[in-house]
């Protein structure tokens, strides 16, 4: 005999829950989240709660987090859950100097959900930082930014054809987002991966170092505070062999620190803090 549950949810309720569920992922109170940290002294000053958002559109050959791919794997998480998580910090934030970072994934593909979060924490005065490709930097609106104490912009490469072998994606929204940014006076840090053999070329260097440069002049003071080479690993290879995906980077090892010192050099004779 079949066992006997609750009966199925008619086709119309099943349509009111669906409609409800996409209304409050547009007004930005339900959100898909990866995963959260408490770090210090990594993405933005002080300690930091720093919450992955689910989903990117970029398919960077060497991205450690290959599992935030898809928005669809993240766990829907109303945004009260997270305004809480940070409430219950705050003292934690006052006494370092920290906040809040926004990472991913891309946390632009939920700019609504980022733009409730950075809301409240503008309104308590807690800092914030966006971990940000830029790729979709035109979804993030002027009200968002004045809420966004720091972005750290990821230029993943400066010549056009080499940022798109390394994420699959175009280049120029990177490069526009940022020129906003300047012109607007928001504070940036931005990262640079150093890998042999993809993003180490002398004029790729060269071209992201001559623009984070033509950032400075855009802006009223340092628009770019800091430039972080972050040097390739290979922590991120076991996550992709467990997603089974093909990892393009199998054979390449980090880079020497020669290689480190060449690169830094580039942009510090730019002018620019470099480290
Ligand atoms: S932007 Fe970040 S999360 Fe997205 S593919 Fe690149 S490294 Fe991975």
């Amino acid at each position: 005999m079949p066992s006997l549950g609750p009966p199925p949810p008619s086709p119309a309720a099943g349509a009111a829950e669906r409609t409800a569920r996409l209304q409050a992922i547009r007004e930005g109170s339900l959100g898909s989240v990866h995963s959260w940290e408490l770090v210090t002294a990594v993405d933005g000053p002080g300690t930091r709660l720093t919450v992955f958002l689910a989903g990117c559109a970029l398919r960077c050959q060497y991205c450690q987090n290959p599992d935030t791919w898809n928005i669809r794997h993240g766990q829907e998480t109303p945004v009260a859950e997270i305004l809480h998580r940070i409430d219950r910090y705050q003292g934690v934030f006052a006494s370092t100097g920290g906040g809040v970072t926004l990472s991913g994934g891309e946390p632009l593909l939920q700019p609504a959900f980022v733009a409730r979060i950075f809301a409240h924490c503008a309104a308590r005065g807690v800092h914030t930082a966006l971990d940000t490709s830029g790729f979709l930097g035109a979804r993030a609106d002027d009200s968002l930014l004045d809420d966004t104490s720091l972005v750290l912009l990821d230029i993943k490469s400066g010549l056009a054809d080499v940022y798109h072998r390394t994420t699959g994606r175009d280049l120029a929204p990177t490069l526009q987002f940022g020129r906003r940014l300047a012109q607007r006076g928001n504070d940036i840090w931005v990262r640079f991966v150093l890998v042999p053999g993809l993003t180490d070329g002398e004029e790729n260097v060269v071209a992201v170092a001559d623009y984070v440069a033509s950032l400075q002049r855009l802006g009223t003071g340092d628009a770019v505070q800091r430039v972080e080479v972050l040097p390739f690993h290979q922590l991120g290879r076991s996550k992709w062999h467990e997603l089974g995906q093909a990892y393009p980077l199998e054979q390449t090892a980090p880079p020497s620190q020669a290689l480190m010192d060449r690169v830094l050099q580039q942009f510090r004779v730019r002018g620019l803090t470099a480290f």
